[in-house]
């Protein structure tokens, strides 16, 4: 039987086993990557990819090419049909707060682009890599693992011959029917089945029916033919048409023949005249729920074969991308030697937390979009005769479009997308501070978001140019890969001297942040450095390689009584928690 040595095997080339992949690659780690589909997805599901998804995606070199085939600055419309009564809308323009907020936030800015764009440049991006082997018709047959590694038993689709590969750990990016997650006996926890999808993807000229263009979702709530639908990128020729369907009504996935599913688009679109091409049908479960644990020993899980999201707000696989970065350094640390094994239990202790979050708001946007008439689930009563000219249609309409404005939350979400943070961590050091929603009195944590280093947030944005060369400025987010990142100002360099990297064998860069005429190694373009890291006069603040602050000092060495920067290292790293777990056992 051929064999395979790999110190990664990933299981699952959607969109987060690929972009794991690419994640690792760039920490220099060598992976196999196995999909049993001969093809990336040709059914596209997401697209909306939030600000960090497009941060990450601009780490991996990709940003541009979404970018180029996406819709940045979308809004979504409600209708009783595309072709019946407008109820309303949302538009980022409306909130020019808000828009400032994104921009001040971050160099790259969610858009709606497509699944079926994005994991084809994944696969391209991930086989032009060395680190990477690629291996599509190859399915995961079964696996075992004892504490030296992980033995894969992989079957050629195309021979019909199994191989065997050998890891020194699995990441599990197989989907919501994980089988993998079945067979370590993980459970997925959460509320049941908040109801059924088909996901029709069409097609056609549906802009042609309505006033505004552009928009990235257009809601229907007419009870024949309830849902949204959802613009792919910018083309505005791609679609899906997301409906409710009632198993418990003896309703199947397989009814939705072609016959069936026009007659839903043309009932929603409220016209049977327009062409359209109906591309492929597909069924979802919506469900909320997160997996009990995200690790068991050497395999892990990631995207949504950890979470199943409900795809109101669209945080699946952006939760599944952003967790499996969060992986990738700490499996490179362990690998490359300077982390224990007791680092990778921190993948769970952060990342089930944010799962459980998004898990949660999307389930209440489902439950709360159903307000403006508009549904994934079962249409109201009280929308009989919303789409019928009559008294009571018209006191319907004027109900739903007042709950319009309530939906605000569900479509800007900044705090949401940039928001989350690893407070509670073993490996992160608090400083006293507050968390922003508390500090200021934030109404609404899901919608506003204050950029901000307290130890656990990701690192914020903002633009800086080498001193040596002022004229080619960046975001300070590039500067957050492989290594530690350790940013000084004034008295706070000092402690670029203090650091024992060398002992601990942990990588860091120092940089002196300062303005034009300090010395300094970075500029700080647009004089905001030292607002947005909290850092007055003085102080030093510890970046890991995800682009997390882990550590931050208000003053140089000598005024702090905190933890000195190379135990925050020691901590950042996971020696402590190697420590306090053996001191338990004993
Ligand atoms: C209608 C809809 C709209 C959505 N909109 C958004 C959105 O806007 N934004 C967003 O972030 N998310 C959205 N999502 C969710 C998003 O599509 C998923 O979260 C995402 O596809 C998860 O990616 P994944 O790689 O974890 O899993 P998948 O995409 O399911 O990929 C898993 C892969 O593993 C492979 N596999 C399974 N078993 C094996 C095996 N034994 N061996 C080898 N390969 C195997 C499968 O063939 C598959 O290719 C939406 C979902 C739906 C249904």
């Amino acid at each position: 039987m051929t064999r395979l040595e790999t110190p990664v095997l990933i299981v699952g080339g959607g969109p987060v086993g690929l972009s794991t992949a690419l994640h690792l690659a760039a920490q220099g780690i060598d992976s196999v990557l196995i999909e049993k589909h001969s093809t990336t997805a040709q059914h596209p599901k997401a697209s909306y990819f939030n600000a960090r998804t497009m941060e990450l995606l601009r780490e991996l070199g990709l940003a541009d090419e979404v970018y180029a085939t996406a819709l940045l600055a979308p809004g979504v419309s409600f209708y009783t049909r595309l072709r019946g009564y407008k109820l309303g809308g949302l538009d980022a323009g409306d909130f020019p707060d808000f828009v400032n907020a994104v921009l001040a936030a971050t160099a790259a800015p969610g858009c709606i682009s497509s699944q079926i764009v994005l994991e084809a440049l994944l696969k391209k991006f991930a086989e032009q890599d060395a680190h990477i082997k690629v291996l599509f018709e190859h399915e995961k047959v079964a696996l075992e693992q004892d504490e030296h590694g992980v033995r894969t038993t992989v079957r050629d689709r195309q021979s019909g011959e199994d191989l065997v590969v050998e890891s020194a750990y699995v990441i599990a990016c197989d989907g919501v029917r994980s089988a993998t997650r079945q067979e370590l006996g993980h459970t997925m926890i959460g509320p049941p089945a908040f109801g059924h999808l088909i996901n029709m993807y069409i097609e056609a000229d549906l802009e042609s029916l309505v006033d505004e263009s552009e928009q990235a979702l257009y809601w229907i709530a007419t009870p024949e033919a309830p849902g949204v639908f959802i613009g792919l990128g910018g083309d505005r020729r791609h679609w899906c048409f997301n409906t409710p369907y009632f198993p418990e009504k003896g309703e199947r996935p397989e009814d939705f023949d072609e016959a069936r599913c026009l007659a839903k688009l043309h009932a929603a679109m409220g016209t049977a005249t327009l062409p359209i091409d109906l591309l492929a049908v597909g069924e979802w479960v919506l469900c909320g729920q997160v997996v009990d644990r995200y690790r068991s020993d050497r395999v892990f899980l990631g995207g949504d074969a950890a979470h199943s999201n409900i795809p109101t707000g669209g945080f699946g696989f952006n939760t599944g991308m952003q967790e499996t970065h969060n992986l990738a350094w700490k499996l490179a640390a362990v690998l490359h030697g300077w982390a224990p094994p007791a680092l990778l239990d921190t993948y769970h202790d952060e990342r089930r937390p944010v799962a459980l979050f998004n898990v949660e708001k999307s389930r209440e946007n489902a439950v709360n979009i159903q307000e403006t008439g508009a549904t994934l689930g079962e249409p109201s009563r009280d929308n009989d005769e919303i789409d019928r000219d009559t008294d009571r249609g018209q006191a319907q309409r004027t109900a739903r479009a007042s709950a319009i404005a309530r939906q605000k939350s569900h479509f800007l979400f900044l705090g949401q997308e940039l928001g989350y943070g690893y407070w509670d961590s073993p490996i992160v050091v608090p400083d006293g501070t507050r968390h922003y929603v508390d500090e200021h009195d934030v109404e609404d944590p899901v919608f506003t978001y204050i950029p901000n280093a307290r130890p656990g947030a990701r690192a914020p944005h903002c633009m800086v140019a080498p001193a040596a060369d002022p004229q080619t400025t960046h975001s300070i987010l590039a500067l957050y890969d492989t290594h530690f990142v350790l940013l000084t100002y004034g008295a706070g360099g000092a402690w670029a001297t203090t650091r024992r990297e060398d002992v601990l064998n942990i990588p860091l860069r120092s940089y002196r942040i300062g303005v034009a005429g300090e010395p300094c190694d970075l500029l700080d373009v647009e004089h905001r450095w030292n607002a947005l890291y909290g850092i007055a006069d003085a102080g030093a603040v510890l970046v890991r390689p995800d682009g997390h602050v882990c550590w931050r000092a208000f003053g140089g060495p000598a005024a702090h009584d905190g933890v000195a920067l190379s135990d925050a290292l020691a901590i950042a790293v996971g020696r402590h928690v190697t420590a306090t777990r053996v001191r338990e056992e004993d």
